[in-house]
């Protein structure tokens, strides 16, 4: 296939992507194949000649598709979103087309100075204050990674990068067990060790992190002579979407000069709405922030906006120039692949820039809040079901339940029993999540293009598929 056979298969994908997201409440939402169905229709070697474009397609919608998960379903209720809009997605095949490396500004300055705008537009939007500037990562997990680096250079006065850690004291992060487990990867590739990711009880509905007990563990480490270096807290955690009380813990951070992350991946993006600023209250003094609008907002994986109160300490922990990366004569610029561990960057702000005009920050907006109004309704109608009981209140869109009918034993089985099932039948797709012990189910709405009646087949299917049991 050359570029000149391009528009003819670019029109055929495009009609093919049409077509996908017309039918897609015809499909199941979980993939229904069984483990290696898959691999097995999969030659095992390449080939040696070449194909042609039509077989490979023919091959795509045979093989590939029955072992998708369609995770742009309406009635996708699992996990957290991962939205991808149609503006956005343009945007991505333009990027494709164009496959511009954007490590440094002269590598492609549009893709730098985009990000730049683009960062501070999802600034203004958020209500963060103008103190703070972001950068666009390949994932939260990413942002947690160079948060954790830059809090362990500071603490240790920038010399862990150049000495390793085996002749300092041992430092400490402090988090609840609510945060996501991005943080204890980070903890261990930094080179800090699980067992200084010390975890901080959490008390009120919110889960917040207690802050007396915070000081009290901050306080004992010093008089241990260990080195207390970072807070990392976090607004919508993953499993029931606790919530730090983050003035209240960052006052405790403040008082011991700690670096604090703020880990908002999925529920920062709620915060383009103001009513929902309470949950994060305080935010405008940590030192790191991360969301994902790849989750909620409709830019599709990858795209993740990292927001930093000082680019200074962030470019001394990660920026590194060879000969080869000097960029003479362009004095002022940003290189923002000194903001992040890997050096190659694609041009993601492009994807931002298509979706803020393509929706407005109205429309986003209005998606949002229908998502959190029609969960909440849902989450009532559980509540008021005599079989059933919600566990965890809503946290904007996202609630934990449990099907609790009279006289049943062993609730944990009956309610994996019930996600299978649900899964296999295939109209709606949700997951569990374990909270004090007891298995649950998670229901979180936010797909792009879901509806109301959506949300409300995800209870009929439910009442339906639990009174089969
Ligand atoms: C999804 C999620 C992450 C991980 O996000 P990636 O972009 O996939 O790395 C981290 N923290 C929270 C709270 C999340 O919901």
């Amino acid at each position: 296939m050359r570029w000149s056979d391009f528009p003819k298969w670019g029109k055929w994908a495009a009609d093919w992507a049409a077509n996908y997201h017309a039918t897609l409440r015809d499909r199941p939402v979980r993939a229904q194949t069984k483990p290696g169905e898959i691999a097995a229709q999969l030659p095992a070697s390449p080939p040696d000649a070449p194909q042609p474009i039509e077989d490979i397609l023919a091959d795509f919608e045979r093989i590939v598709m029955p072992g998708m998960t369609h995770w742009q379903h309406p009635r996708f209720f699992a996990y957290f979103p991962s939205n991808a809009s149609p503006a956005a997605v343009l945007a991505d095949n333009l990027i494709a087309a164009t496959s511009a490396q954007c490590m440094l500004w002269q590598t492609s300055p549009a893709a730098t100075e985009m990000e730049t705008r683009m960062m501070d537009w999802l600034r203004q939007a958020l209500g963060l204050p103008q103190g703070f500037h972001g950068v666009i990562q390949d994932s939260a997990s990413s942002a947690t990674l160079a948060a954790v680096l830059t809090m362990r250079e500071r603490a240790l006065n920038w010399d862990g990068n150049k000495s390793g850690l085996p002749s300092q004291k041992p430092l400490r992060i402090y988090a609840s067990a609510e945060v996501h487990t991005s943080i204890d990867r980070a903890i261990w590739i930094a080179g800090i060790g699980e067992a200084n990711l010390v975890r901080i009880p959490t008390t009120g509905p919110l889960r917040s992190m207690d802050p007396v007990a915070l000081k009290a563990a901050i306080e004992a480490d010093r008089a241990a002579g260990l080195l207390p270096a970072g807070l990392i807290a976090c607004t919508g955690g993953t499993g029931t979407g606790a919530c730090d009380d983050i003035a209240a813990v960052l006052d405790v951070a403040e008082e011991f000069n700690l670096y604090t992350h703020v880990d908002a991946a999925w529920a920062g993006s709620a915060m383009i709405c103001p009513e929902f600023r309470d949950l994060w209250q305080g935010v405008d003094r940590a030192d790191s922030v991360v969301l994902n609008p790849h989750k909620w907002l409709g830019t599709q994986f990858d795209l993740s906006a990292h927001f930093v109160r000082s680019p200074e300490d962030l470019t001394r922990t990660l920026a590194i120039q060879p000969e080869y990366l000097k960029t003479h004569g362009a004095d002022g610029i940003i290189n923002y692949s000194e903001w992040s561990v890997p050096l190659g960057r694609r041009f993601r702000a492009l994807k931002l820039w298509f979706l803020l005009r393509a929706y407005g920050l109205d429309g986003l907006r209005n998606m949002i809040r229908n998502h959190v109004t029609w969960s909440q309704a849902l989450a009532e109608k559980f509540r008021a079901h005599p079989d059933f009981e919600i566990v965890t209140d809503p946290v904007l869109s996202l609630f934990t339940f449990r099907f609790a009918p009279q006289g049943a034993d062993n609730l944990d089985d009956l309610n994996l029993s019930l996600v299978n099932a649900l899964n296999n039948d295939g109209r709606i797709y949700i997951t569990q999540t374990r909270t004090d012990g007891k298995l649950v189910i998670r229901f979180q709405a936010g797909q792009f293009d879901a509806t109301e009646d959506d949300i409300a087949t995800a209870y009929d299917v439910i009442t339906e598929i639990a009174a089969s049991l």
